[in-house]
């Protein structure tokens, strides 16, 4: 083994495993994050979690309620998961200092024509990725498509969503560079080259530079590519990219009660409980009694699964009344707003301690009573949602402690509440009276 490679070597297990590590931490302190909410039991079965998570985020059921941008979403989603094939490889030679070892590995057998198909495919859906993402730039620029131009997206989520489809460019280039300068190599070595159509096209082109500056180039596409993948797997934890792995345990965590079925409050239920039968004990509880959600971890534990695996695609925006009829509630921006409060109370703990407070909260810092006040628990966003996200299940906990804990609601509501406990009923009337419009009827 020359020194060269040697130097290759360790350059690669210490970018690699730096990056990994510090990507490592970085999860885990989502994980943690997540595991301050407060408990929920989430009664399903294994087969029911595991049909959700196989028809919605691996299937994509949902995003084909729109055909075109699902199907434009689907070649970037395939492309991202097929061309973690190439990446094994790259990690393979990466650690031996070999190059193509899957491809001389499998030399002279059948399964170097399964290899030789596997990169031709893995260029075809790049391609395609490339053209695809050009089409999402567009999206938000030129064509400003209506969801992607929301107050909630100005400042960091534009510029998260133009970095990751920058990255997809800078990606694919380097892919195309590294095949093409290994195609144009080999075919000047070996008559029949590689059997890359696509890179084998590029090569054909680059063939005429000298052996010398094709390795280079093919080492700048190696390193180049070694180099996005690293640096995406840094930003992923940053990013509403995040969804490309959350997707999955959050749809498998599905929710199998009727969407939308509001829970009874336990210490609530009781209360009722008892006056009702007197006979009735209810169950301990510890600690003090809270009525819904005033910040993040009053939250439950799924609630905060689902800001994480929001993708901000705005589709429950979009479906939204409230926010069609130009009121201020956005649920993407309840779902943003959720995560933004976790990552900048994380940030305090890993700092001051497990009992840093900066006495804001969700409600009321991130979160306004306007917003709370506008939905009207339709179930649309919930509907739309195409990981199966809940933003009405985060309204209804923060709009339950501001009425409960903090007595702040609309007289209209009061006035309702107070029928709903008198009369059974919204309206001002006796129950006693709820047949008298028959009286008027032949
Ligand atoms: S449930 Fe509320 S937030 Fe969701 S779409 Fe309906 S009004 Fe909007
Ligand atoms: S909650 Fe769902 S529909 Fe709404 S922006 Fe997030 S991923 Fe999209």
């Amino acid at each position: 083994m020359s020194l060269l490679t040697l130097i290759q070597i360790i350059l690669f297990i210490l970018l690699a495993g730096t990056s990994g590590y510090i990507a490592f931490k970085k999860f885990k302190e989502i994980y943690d994050n997540i595991h301050r909410g407060r408990p929920e039991i989430i009664h399903s079965s294994l087969g029911f979690r595991l049909k959700s998570m196989l028809l919605v985020a691996f299937g994509q059921k949902k995003m084909f309620k729109l055909t075109v941008p699902a199907f434009l979403h689907l070649i970037i989603y395939a492309s991202f998961v097929i061309t973690q094939i190439e990446l094994i490889e790259i990690f393979l030679d990466g650690l031996t200092g070999s190059h193509r070892i899957l491809y001389h590995a499998f030399e002279g057998s059948f399964m170097q024509s399964i290899y030789v198909f596997v990169i031709n495919f893995i260029e075809v859906l790049s391609l395609l990725t490339f053209f695809v993402t050009i089409i999402f730039i567009l999206r938000r620029t030129t064509f400003k498509v209506k969801r992607f131009q929301m107050p909630e997206l100005k400042g960091w989520p534009w510029k998260d969503a133009m970095n990751i489809l920058g990255f997809e460019i800078i990606l694919i280039t380097f892919i195309f560079l590294m095949n093409g300068a290994d195609s144009a190599l080999h075919s000047k070595e070996h008559v029949s080259g590689y059997g890359f159509l696509l890179s084998g096209y590029f090569g054909s082109l680059i063939a005429i530079l000298p052996n010398g500056a094709l390795e280079f180039l093919g080492r700048i596409g190696w390193w180049g590519h070694l180099c996005m993948v690293l640096t995406f797997l840094l930003y992923l934890p940053y990013s509403k990219h995040l969804h490309i792995l959350l997707a999955f345990p959050n749809t498998f965590f599905t929710r199998p009660e009727q969407k939308g079925e509001i829970h009874n409050m336990p210490a609530i239920q009781y209360e009722v409980q008892s006056m009702m039968d007197p006979s009735f004990k209810a169950p301990e509880t510890e600690g003090e009694i809270k009525f819904g959600a005033k910040d993040v971890y009053d939250l439950s534990w799924k609630n905060l699964l689902d800001a994480y695996s929001c993708t901000e695609c705005g589709r429950c925006t979009s479906a939204c009344p409230a926010n069609q009829t130009g009121k201020k509630l956005s649920p993407r921006k309840i779902m943003m707003d959720t995560r933004d409060r976790m990552e900048d109370l994380s940030k305090g703990i890993k700092k001051h301690g497990p009992d840093f407070t900066d006495n804001k909260s969700l409600l009321g810092d991130y979160i306004t009573k306007e917003e709370l006040r506008a939905c009207t628990t339709c179930n649309a966003c919930v509907e739309e949602c195409p990981v199966n996200i809940s933003p009405l299940s985060i309204i209804l906990e923060l709009r339950r402690n501001m009425i409960m804990e903090e007595a702040d609601s609309p007289v209209e509501w009061n006035n309702m509440f107070a029928n709903m406990e008198n009369n059974q009923a919204p309206w001002q009337f006796s129950p006693s009276d709820r047949l008298k419009w028959t009286e008027e009827l032949n």
